[in-house]
């Protein structure tokens, strides 16, 4: 079975990780940390890097630091992980969705400002699959009705708009490091900001708000959400590669592009004229066409040792949020399709070309 993603692992991390554990600075604290850190924050174009124990958890304090009032709302693509509503809810926040765009699967920009409200606090865009959202066009939208933002760059490591990198454009960004993302700490995140006062209580809701000046007295409930230095020592030696990591995703795409071009049944990633996508997971979309659903054509590619997974489920698809009385009855139809239609194919840094050839044979197996 050629599997979907495995990370790709040198003696670099070793190395780093064999100085923690020898030197004893295994918590979170040390110097791979605070260069993890910083050398994120800059290769991003940011000026503070925060790190944390997830994609999650970079949410969590993110939408958190805003410090909002209760019922603000906070405007996500309706395609996304869960992992976006959740920390808007845990602030006490309300998620408000919009559909992505069919060709590139991020947040419309056509359809945000029909969802802007007085209550309006913030927008988050998610850079989906590797291809960002028009940033500058969203950071117009956000100035003109005075709104935070807050990019999640989880799957968009090394992207570019107009030359500049995803997750230094927002007043915020998150970053995921779990192990199928382009660079890896096993499991980690950051959230980067170039305003003081956003990374200072940024430290502070990672750490239990302890008081600098008075350790155990506390004026807010915080969290911990610490990334160890063992972490970071992986994080720093993936960093040092990770323009081999971007180089290897776009040859990918590339190579597949390639390959399925002639299947007309199928929709494949794009990147549109001023864009970087690094193609994080390499999708399909099946066209109407095609007389089976994406369950349908996993299975018959899982029979022909292809792993794939699925795409994201509508927020508004979610029983969990029904429950809570949220999006009842709201429709978001390019989402309903990349979720009933569309998958992943193997797409891990590890692929081979001969992979990739056996991977192409067998989706024109299956649809033929
Ligand atoms: C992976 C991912 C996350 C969550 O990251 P974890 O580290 O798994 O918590 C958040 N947002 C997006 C878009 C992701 O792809």
């Amino acid at each position: 079975m050629i599997p979907v993603s495995e990370p790709l692992l040198t003696g670099a991390e070793a190395k780093y990780v064999a100085d923690c554990v020898q030197t004893g600075w295994v918590s979170s604290e040390g110097k791979y940390l605070a260069a993890f850190e910083q050398a994120w924050a800059k290769y991003c174009g940011a000026e503070h890097g925060i790190a944390v124990s997830n994609g999650t958890t970079a949410l969590q304090i993110a939408v958190a630091a805003l410090n909002l009032e209760p019922g603000s709302e906070i405007i996500l693509p309706s395609f996304t992980i869960i992992s976006c509503s959740l920390a808007i809810i845990e602030a006490g926040c309300i998620p408000v969705l919009v559909d992505v765009d069919p060709e590139t699967w991020a947040l419309d920009l056509d359809q945000v400002e029909a969802k802007i409200t007085s209550r309006t606090r913030a927008i988050m865009p998610v850079h989906m699959f590797g291809h960002p959202v028009d940033m500058p066009r969203l950071m117009k939208i956000a100035r003109k009705h005075n709104l935070s933002v807050i990019e999640d760059a989880a799957e968009a490591h090394g992207a570019e708009v107009d030359g500049r990198k995803v997750g230094g454009i927002g007043d915020l960004s998150t970053f995921s490091f779990y192990a199928n993302k382009i660079i890896t700490t096993g499991e980690g995140g950051m959230v980067l900001t170039s305003d003081d006062e956003l990374a200072k209580r940024l430290r502070s809701l990672r750490n239990l708000c302890f008081k600098p000046e008075r350790r155990f007295f506390h004026t807010e409930l915080g969290h911990n959400y610490r990334l160890t230095n063992l972490q970071a020592a992986i994080g720093l030696a993936q960093l040092e590669r990770i323009e081999d990591h971007v180089a290897k995703k776009r040859w990918m795409a590339a190579t597949y592009a390639e390959r399925l071009a002639d299947l007309k049944q199928l929709r494949l990633p794009i990147e549109l004229p001023g864009y970087k996508n690094v193609y994080w997971m390499y999708c399909l979309i099946l066209s109407d066409d095609v007389p089976f659903d994406a369950v349908e054509f996993a299975r018959r590619l899982a029979q022909a040792g292809v792993q794939t997974r699925p795409l994201f489920l509508g927020m508004h698809e979610q029983p969990v949020f029904h429950e809570r009385g949220l999006h009842l009855n709201e429709r978001y139809p390019v989402t309903e399709r990349l979720a009933r239609r569309g998958l992943y194919l193997p797409s891990g840094l590890t692929l081979t070309i001969d992979q990739i050839d056996a991977v192409s044979k067998a989706v024109h197996t299956v649809l033929s």
